[in-house]
């Protein structure tokens, strides 16, 4: 077998190998609800039976950041509170994956004040933004959706050279 074979080979084993634990990720997201204004009605209408997350293998929220690997970000996020959410957000282990759920988590809406972060993304990286003052639970699903169609299709870092 040449090397070349050989590399062929094993990119073959990764290329599957990632499909594989792509798959099994995105069914198995555990959210953490980081909830601090009105969008939180939405997040509670969108948890409830009627719209059933459990479906997307996302019903159980993790009310530990280290339990949990999607960071559901639901409302106004303020200055003071920016270091917060930055701390939550290292806490969680990768991988890891981060929800803007509502215009207020995504650009500040419409506090466009000196108190107000206009948008998370300031300060901590986003996945997926899901707009809408609240979000319809529809939307949400949908954002739970286009985010695990990126997980499928990302690389996953237990895959290394060795394996
Ligand atoms: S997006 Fe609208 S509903 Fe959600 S927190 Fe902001 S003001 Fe409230």
């Amino acid at each position: 077998m040449t090397a070349h074979t050989k590399h062929a080979s094993f990119e073959y084993l990764t290329t599957r190998k990632d499909e594989l634990v792509g798959w099994a990720r995105k069914f198995s997201l555990f959210p953490y609800p980081f909830v601090t204004a009105c969008c939180a009605m939405e997040f509670m209408a969108v948890s409830a039976s009627a719209y059933d997350t459990d479906r997307f293998g996302a019903a159980l929220p993790r009310f530990s950041p280290r339990q949990a690997d999607l960071l559901m970000v639901v409302g106004t996020v303020t200055q003071k509170q920016a270091p917060i959410l930055l701390k939550v957000y290292e806490q969680m282990c990768e991988p890891k994956w981060v929800m803007a759920f509502g215009v207020c988590a995504t650009s500040g809406g419409f506090y466009q004040n000196y108190a107000s972060l206009p948008g998370i993304d300031r300060i901590i990286p986003v996945d997926v933004y899901v707009p809408g003052c609240p979000p319809r639970p529809e939307m949400v699903i949908d954002g739970i959706m286009r985010l695990q169609e990126t997980i499928a299709r990302g690389k996953h870092r237990i895959i290394n050279d060795t394996f």
